[in-house]
């Protein structure tokens, strides 16, 4: 909210697609508790099944069978998940992830593209600006020199960025983690083709591929967007969606990869509350309303419409911005675009979307209050929501047509 030059505001509960603060006023939301959100806020089959786990207790500190039923939904739903371990967090779930990739291949590095975001996790919080960039100096105080070492930077969309990198080391390189669809420089999908590369580049060398699919998977479709795309990583991490709401996080790939992670094998990680029923009965019943029929659907037609809305409404401004959208996760650049990585994303001028944003507060849409975030779509979003939002932003866009 400092970046907008806004207040936080304060939410006191939600409601299908809104939010309401502390002084009652109502907001059709976008934020989604930044990605969890699919179904809107207190959907009653989420509730119901959260109040059924609460009753048998909040954690057993052993394995439970929610915590088998909702592996059994993500390895069926993410077919290059053989074996998969539930975390806590998104955070904890990369920081394992490269842990096993570590071990599995006995080297150090790892690369990571320019802003992809992996979470919290030391090794990952190395991705912002030229000279630090090319450095790989640690962009978080607290970061030190030794552990921000290992993480070489690549840059999103530029498969001859990652080939130099591979060339000059890559029999150091454990992994390769990437975000397959990047939300946390704005949308930015991956460019025909360098999916793909990065999976013969990964093979060459010897490293794995993670993807990061905490915000992507269950989103983007039922399979992520390694079903979007066609293509298999050796790893995910998952996160947001599969805990419908809940405290979650979870890693997973092929047999001979997780049967390293302790006790199967000697790569340790471990949690006390993961795989906790609260967690595992919010998840599983977000996944089985999702694996209805119809329902990527239904939020491709709804995502589609409003982000046609949006385009439409922005073409009469006399500022260039440009939208990026994949399925129901969408961010609008106040730049000419096009947006390709967090290099182009950069170019947007903030100024101009802090206005945006107070505009769309003001006017009940709770939009995240930075460019460089996605836009969520929910199942829970009304046509009338889509509507008043189309509006409030064409309101914007008309003052600004002079
Ligand atoms: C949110 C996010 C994370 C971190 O998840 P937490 O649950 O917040 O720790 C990691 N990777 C990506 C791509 C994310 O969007």
């Amino acid at each position: 909210m400092r970046s907008v030059d806004a207040e936080p505001l304060f939410i006191a509960r939600g409601e299908g697609s809104r939010m309401y603060d502390v002084d009652g006023n109502g907001y059709i939301d976008y934020v989604g508790s930044w990605g969890p959100l699919i179904l809107g806020h207190c959907h009653p089959a989420v509730q119901e099944s959260l109040e059924k786990a609460l009753r048998g207790g909040t954690s057993f500190g052993a394995p439970s069978p929610l915590e088998v039923e909702l592996a059994k939904k993500v390895a069926a739903a993410v077919p290059s998940i053989e074996m998969v371990r539930m975390t806590n967090s998104g955070t904890e779930a990369t920081m394992s992830a490269l842990r096993v990739a570590r071990g599995f291949t006995g080297r150090d590095k790892i690369v990571k593209f320019v802003g992809c975001y992996h979470g919290a996790v030391d090794s990952l919080l190395v991705q912002a600006g030229s000279g630090v960039a090319t450095l790989s100096l640690p962009d978080s105080p607290g970061v030190t020199r030794g552990t921000s070492a290992d993480t070489l930077l690549a840059r999103y969309n530029d498969l001859d960025d990652v080939r130099g990198i591979m060339a000059a080391g890559g029999e150091q390189v454990a992994a390769i983690i990437i975000e397959p669809v990047a939300g946390n420089m704005g949308v930015v999908p991956p460019a025909a083709g360098f999916l793909e590369g990065l999976r013969k580049l990964a093979d060459e060398h010897g490293a794995l591929l993670i993807f990061d699919e905490v915000m992507t998977g269950f989103r983007v479709a039922y399979g992520g967007a390694q079903q979007l795309f066609g293509i298999a990583p050796d790893m995910t991490c998952l996160g947001k969606i599969i805990g419908g709401g809940m405290p979650v996080g979870a890693f997973g790939g092929r047999r001979e990869i997780m049967e390293t992670v302790a006790p199967a094998g000697n790569t340790y990680q471990a949690g006390t509350l993961s795989g906790n029923p609260l967690a595992m009965a919010a998840g599983l019943a977000m996944l089985t309303e999702l694996e209805k029929p119809g329902a990527y659907e239904r939020l491709e037609e709804k995502s589609a419409r409003l982000a046609a809305e949006l385009s439409e409404a922005a073409a009469v401004s006399s500022w260039p911005t440009c939208q990026n959208r994949v399925g129901s996760m969408m961010t609008v650049f106040f730049t000419g675009g096009p947006v390709t990585n967090f290099e182009s994303a950069k170019t947007s001028d903030t100024g101009r979307f802090a206005a945006y944003f107070k505009h769309m507060l003001a006017n009940g849409v709770y939009l995240a209050p930075s460019q460089f975030e996605a836009a969520f779509v929910s199942l829970a979003h009304s046509d009338d929501d889509l509507a008043r939002t189309a509006a409030a932003a064409a309101a914007f866009f008309e003052a600004k047509a002079g």
